[in-house]
């Protein structure tokens, strides 16, 4: 009986049955949850020192509040480039500090979390290993955010317990991010953004949810639409992908906005959070 229990969607650690209020999470430089609006921006890879400091502070001037940019990147083939590694990790340390800025990144495995906590402020969970077990438990282990990004083809329900993994090793500090599924038409579109699960998601969790539409549009010219959407949805922060130079991104150049277009991403999304929230 007990074990039907624990293993009920609403006896969930993530679950607001279990905890009505909305989690707040705190970092040097970011509140997150509630009613707060939260952006975060950065390349998709940490390229140069110069380069993760030049658009961090592009990315602070337009408001947000976390620095992301990857060092151990999941690509689909092994001979693309993987990351800069600790190398990127350093980089993306200073240019953080030196901006006044929490610093994310993505770890892809659990032999890597102690490495990459030496530098990061929140861990970010990649799609591809939203239900890797084993690094989801290695994450509950650490006393720091986790950000944990929807699997591609994952219901709700895996999605909340993928999170429970997270709780159940004692680290609460937990946001969800919707980046896109599979749908069928990849032609057009590099994955969907799934709207309709964010109200679905502030209703049955008290987690932060977040958006990233630079995933889910894939090209640049919809990432603003995509975000907007998912703003007025009820997403409590946004992600996305810069580069200043797009055509020459190491990774991602396809999706990223330029400084000039995430300012007015950022002013357009603030002003629509101010009304919906
Ligand atoms: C990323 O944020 O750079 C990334 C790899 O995202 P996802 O895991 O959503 O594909
Ligand atoms: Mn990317």
């Amino acid at each position: 009986v007990i074990e039907i229990i624990a293993e009920h969607p609403a006896a969930m650690q993530v679950s607001r049955t279990f905890h009505p209020n909305d989690t707040m999470i705190q970092t040097a430089h970011s509140q997150i949850g509630g009613d707060n609006f939260n952006l975060i921006a950065g390349p998709d890879a940490i390229e140069s020192a110069e380069h993760v400091l030049a658009m961090g502070k592009s990315a602070k001037a337009a408001g947000a509040t976390i620095l992301r940019g990857g060092s151990y990147k999941p690509r689909t083939n092994p001979y693309s480039f993987q990351g800069l590694g600790e190398q990127g990790l350093k980089w993306h340390r200073i240019a953080a500090d030196a901006l006044g800025m929490d610093m994310m990144t993505e770890v892809m495995s659990p032999a890597d979390v102690d490495l990459v906590g030496q530098y990061t402020d929140i861990f970010q969970i990649g799609t591809r290993n939203m239900q890797n077990f084993a690094l989801l438990k290695a994450v509950g282990q650490q006393d720091k955010p986790v950000l944990l990004k929807r699997g591609m083809s994952a219901t709700v329900d895996e999605w909340l317990s993928a999170a429970e993994y997270i709780a159940s090793e004692g680290n609460t500090q937990i946001m969800l991010m919707e980046r896109g599924i599979r749908s069928f038409d990849q032609k057009y579109l590099r994955n969907t953004m799934d709207v309709s699960v964010i109200p679905v998601l502030r209703e049955l969790t008290h987690l932060p949810i977040l958006a990233d539409p630079s995933h889910a549009a894939g090209v640049a010219e919809h990432v603003t639409a995509t975000g907007l959407a998912a703003v007025a949805a009820g997403a409590q922060g946004l992600m996305i992908e810069i580069h200043d130079q797009p055509t020459k991104a190491l990774v991602d150049g396809k999706q990223a906005l330029t400084p000039g277009q995430m300012v007015s991403l950022f002013e357009k999304s603030q002003a629509i959070h101010d009304i919906v929230r």
